[in-house]
């Protein structure tokens, strides 16, 4: 038996049935048990890959990407640059690195990385020795001045969501329960009042499943309205769709496989895929001009992948191979090429960011 699993049990026993958003959060990040606290996930050894990790050509990318941001709101002597869930600090680092092109814009950034994970705050300390950094829990420790340039990748399919099933007796919310030595899925005991039931679903079939990312959508409002009272870019990368959708994208994985999501809590990562229509509305909803959800292989040639990738080879041919198989990686569309969409979030009287 995991101790994680032994606490769940405990508040289950206590509280009754927990909401599925509860349950993520708990596994995820529990101050002491939570999967992100005690390991690093990212990469072969772990369970999962990302962008940054499989090519440097990335983060250098989405450093020339806010370069031109920079250049474009005239060149601010200050500004905020922030990641959100920041892994192992390598997309920072190559965002810098690229930025160095010039020199003005690391000597105006102030940099702050979002991260509740300690284990995760050491890697990235490390990845940016010599670099001055701030490292805070949320988007609220971000002082108001200045313009807010601001990047997550694979950090909102991170977050919390809720689940509804529809049932002969009408929505319930799906939650956590425990049987025998189990975790399950099981309904809320009460149905949603129906008059909080939008209309196009009153005639969904049994089973549909519909999904809210309730903290998805609070983080894309916080950077929205920031970025409206006080300017800036925000720039999220994640798989997920462009329009709302039925279904269950639950999962989670476990050493770069698919596993049961209840069976090791702590012990796996969890994620739930991207509504973007979903953030999207609400970035609109504080005023913010939305551009995308472009797909990130269409993104990433805007932004010159293939010359990138062209120089890099020049520069080291016996790479080639390698080189090219990571461009496949993050551009194909049988690849990361469609399922990764590229959203940014601007004020409403911004022009639009390279790339959109
Ligand atoms: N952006 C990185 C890592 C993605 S994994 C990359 O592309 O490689 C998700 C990251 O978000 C981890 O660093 C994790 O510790 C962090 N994280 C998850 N939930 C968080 C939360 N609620 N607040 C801050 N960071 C969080």
């Amino acid at each position: 038996m995991y101790a994680l699993k032994d606490r769940l049990f405990g508040l289950i026993r206590a509280k009754g049935p927990i909401a599925l958003s509860e349950y993520m959060r708990i596994a995820l990040g529990d101050p002491e048990l939570g999967y992100y606290m005690r390991r690093d996930p990212i990469g072969a050894a772990g369970d999962f890959i990302t962008a940054p990790e499989v090519s440097q050509i990335f983060g250098e990318l989405i450093g020339l990407f806010f370069v031109q941001v920079w250049e474009d709101f005239g060149r601010p002597e200050k500004f905020h640059l922030v990641e959100l869930g920041p892994g192992r600090g390598t997309l920072m680092a190559d965002i810098l690195r690229a930025a160095r092109i010039r020199p003005g814009f690391g000597a105006a950034a102030h940099i702050t990385l979002i991260e509740t994970s300690k284990a995760l705050r050491a890697l990235q300390a490390r990845a940016l020795d010599g670099t001055a950094v701030d490292w805070a829990d949320s988007l609220d420790a971000i002082q108001e001045h200045g313009p807010l340039f601001l990047v997550a990748n694979e950090f909102l399919d991170a977050l919390p969501a809720r689940q509804w099933v529809k049932s002969e007796r009408g929505w319930h919310e799906r939650m956590v329960a425990a049987e025998g030595n189990e975790l399950i899925f099981a309904p809320a005991s009460e149905p949603l009042p129906p008059a909080m039931v939008p209309p196009m679903l009153r005639d969904a079939p049994l089973g549909t499943v519909i999904e809210i990312g309730t903290e998805a959508i609070s983080v894309v409002r916080k950077a929205a309205a920031r970025i409206v009272r006080s300017s800036g870019v925000a720039l999220f990368v994640d798989y997920g769709s462009s329009e709302s959708g039925l279904g269950d994208t639950f999962q989670a994985v476990k050493a770069h496989r698919y596993a049961d999501p209840l069976a090791q809590p702590g012990e796996a990562d969890l994620t739930f895929h991207v509504d973007f229509a979903q953030t999207a509305r609400a970035a609109r909803n504080e005023g913010a001009q939305v551009f995308g959800p472009a797909n990130q292989g269409a993104f990433l040639s805007t932004l010159g992948i293939e010359a990138r990738a062209a120089a890099l080879k020049r520069a080291a041919p016996e790479r080639a191979g390698e080189i090219d198989a990571a461009i496949d990686r993050l551009t194909n569309a049988e690849q990361m090429g469609t399922l990764f969409k590229v959203m940014a979030l601007a004020a409403p009287d911004s022009t639009a960011p390279p790339g959109f």
